[in-house]
């Protein structure tokens, strides 16, 4: 057998000729669950201001006026959303959907240097950010010469925009201004008009923009609704896995694809309401929590292990969650069995898949409340699976081997660039670089992570970018960054580096200038990238990097020599 298929749902039609906006504010879908009227779509965390859909929809409208009138904004214009998560966020990005342009989003925490490479890339046109985001904006604007004009904020309560122009600003001058004209798709239009710019890097390299349609999105919205059943009476009420009127927390970035489909579409599509929190922050999460009466978590395996560990987890009551999905990177056996008994009524498990397959691969089955622990759930309707062995032929039900998959969601390749393109997407099918194993119930596991990135905190690090930025270190000739298992972040950075001659002559004439050297290193990695990135896993000098014959890094030795050297005493 050289193809495995999902096994459970029935995926509807797929509307080919809509955009996300119009696939979420205009559609009249007979499956979607119906919002009752006094059911928000969002709250604001810091304010418990109530959001409904009918405002999100003249919002989108005055913003998408006031961006076509004052901006000139057009036809695939890439508009680069920086910014926390905020209740105007999926209004940004509705609002440049609605006129034919493509949100690239963006970590607002990115320096400069991280945020000029996004609009080098995509060639932005504008920025939309966040008050917290502005200075780093406006540097990075100025350094590609874009003019301070073209960023705007949102409206936070308490920071100070005086001079600036705000969200809140154009919805209301677009109210008065001329309607724009709707960007709408031919049939099967969907299939190749972008919507996202959303980066990642893939098996190997540095981060690239991923090319996401229109279809994409609402591929996996439909996909998961129809895994999941959400408009037939197929268990209780009371066992429904998303009802309308539950309140999910928001707390996973929008700019990552995992928050951007998951967290915020695909709740939204099912008249449920999504609680904006704009920063992680693990007590204020309790809180949000209790107060806002939270049913679904969304979240990251560092989340679980806080939610497992930390002592404040008592002061709090979490009885009202009846729902915990984790996804992003590997969740351990450990911390998955003591979520089941920390919450023994919710539905538990994991989901996985990846951005270049806008989202969503595979979750835990339907047929049970809690995902077996370890395993990262069944493909989701409409998903084809292939078990690439390392010998190159396709294995079936319990070979071990790289998942190559064909769905719906799957993005076009990476933006104007062919060659990576090429070594990932392949006839519609997308090379995953991850090792897994589907056993014949139809569960899939993930035994290994094949490519180059580090998942720390769920977020990608791309050793290429990090290596990028070490060489331009002067004291570093030659260098190879691996990832060591962490208990909180899964995995940390670490740097093989081979010093210059220069370098490596002034610590010999003093061993102390060694440790100054490393120090240095690591404060130039910490000052040019966002936390995440940083050396957590620390320095190690070394004589040469090892490489094969043509050049290339083998990096499989050092990560077995840095686990030698990390390894518990
Ligand atoms: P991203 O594009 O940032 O979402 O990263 C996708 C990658 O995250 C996948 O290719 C996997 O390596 C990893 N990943 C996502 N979900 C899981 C999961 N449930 N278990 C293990 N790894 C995961």
């Amino acid at each position: 057998m050289s193809e495995i298929h999902a096994t459970s749902g029935v995926l509807p039609s797929i509307p080919d000729d809509l955009s996300v906006p119009q696939f979420q504010l205009d559609y009249n879908d007979p499956n979607r669950p119906t919002r009752p009227a006094n059911i928000p779509a969002l709250i604001e965390d810091a304010t418990g201001r109530r959001v409904f859909l009918p405002e999100l929809r003249e919002r989108t409208q005055g913003l998408a006026n006031a961006l076509s009138s004052l901006y000139s904004l057009r036809e695939d214009d890439v508009v680069l959303l920086f910014s926390r998560n905020h209740v105007d966020y999926p209004v940004a990005i509705w609002a440049v959907h609605r006129l034919g342009g493509i949100i690239s989003p963006a970590n607002p925490d990115f320096g400069p240097k991280e945020l000029e490479y996004q609009l080098k890339a995509t060639k932005a046109a504008l920025i939309i950010t966040h008050p917290d985001a502005l200075e780093t904006s406006a540097s990075a604007a100025q350094s590609i010469g874009m003019s301070p004009e073209r960023i705007l904020v949102f409206d936070v309560p308490g920071a100070s925009t005086a001079k600036l122009v705000t969200v809140n600003d154009l919805v209301k001058r677009g109210s008065q201004l001329e309607a724009f004209t709707e960007r709408k798709l031919r049939p099967g239009e969907g299939k190749t008009k972008l919507a996202f710019l959303s980066f990642s890097s893939g098996t190997t390299g540095t981060p690239k923009a991923v090319a996401i349609p229109h279809i994409a999105l609402i591929a996996n919205v439909l996909q998961m609704a129809s895994h999941a059943k959400v408009n037939e009476d197929y268990a209780p009420w009371k066992d429904r896995r998303y009802r309308p009127g539950d309140v999910a927390l928001g707390v996973l970035p929008l700019y990552h694809i995992y928050g951007l489909v998951v967290n915020l579409h695909f709740l939204l599509y099912n008249a449920m309401t999504v609680v904006v929190i704009p920063k992680f922050n693990f007590e204020n999460m309790l809180k949000s929590i209790v107060r806002h009466r939270i049913t679904h978590l969304m979240i990251v395996p560092p989340q679980a292990v806080l939610l497992c560990k930390h002592p404040a987890v008592k002061k709090y009551d979490l009885s009202g969650i009846r729902y915990i999905m984790i996804g992003a990177a590997p969740l351990s056996d450990e911390v998955n069995q003591k979520l089941f008994s920390l919450f023994p009524e919710a539905h538990i498990g994991q989901g996985y898949g990846m951005t270049e397959t806008c989202t969503v691969t595979s979750i835990w089955s339907i047929e049970r409340k809690r995902g077996f622990s370890g395993g990262a759930g069944q493909l989701v309707p409409g998903v084809i699976a292939r078990i690439v062995k390392t010998d190159g032929t396709l294995g079936g039900y319990n070979d071990i081997g790289e998942l190559v998959v064909k769905a719906p969601s799957n993005a076009l390749g990476y933006y104007n660039n062919a060659q990576a393109t090429k070594e990932t997407f392949v006839d519609g099918w997308v090379r995953t670089g991850d090792e897994v194993k589907i056993t014949p119930d139809g569960e899939l596991w993930i035994i290994d992570r094949i490519k180059e990135i580090l998942k720390v905190k769920g977020f990608q690090v791309a050793p290429a970018e990090l290596e990028g930025t070490l060489l331009d270190h002067p004291d570093v000739s030659d260098t190879c960054v691996v990832g060591i298992p962490d208990e909180f972040s899964g995995e940390v950075p670490l740097a093989f580096v081979v010093l210059t001659v220069d370098a490596a002559a002034r610590v010999k004439t003093n061993p102390r200038i060694l440790e100054e050297t490393r120090a240095s290193i690591l404060k130039h990695v910490a000052d040019n990238k966002v936390a995440y990135k940083h050396l957590a896993g620390g320095v190690e000098f070394v004589d040469s990097i090892p490489k094969t014959p043509s050049g290339k890094l083998l990096r499989r030795v050092l990560r077995e020599k840095a686990k030698e050297l990390r390894k518990a005493p």
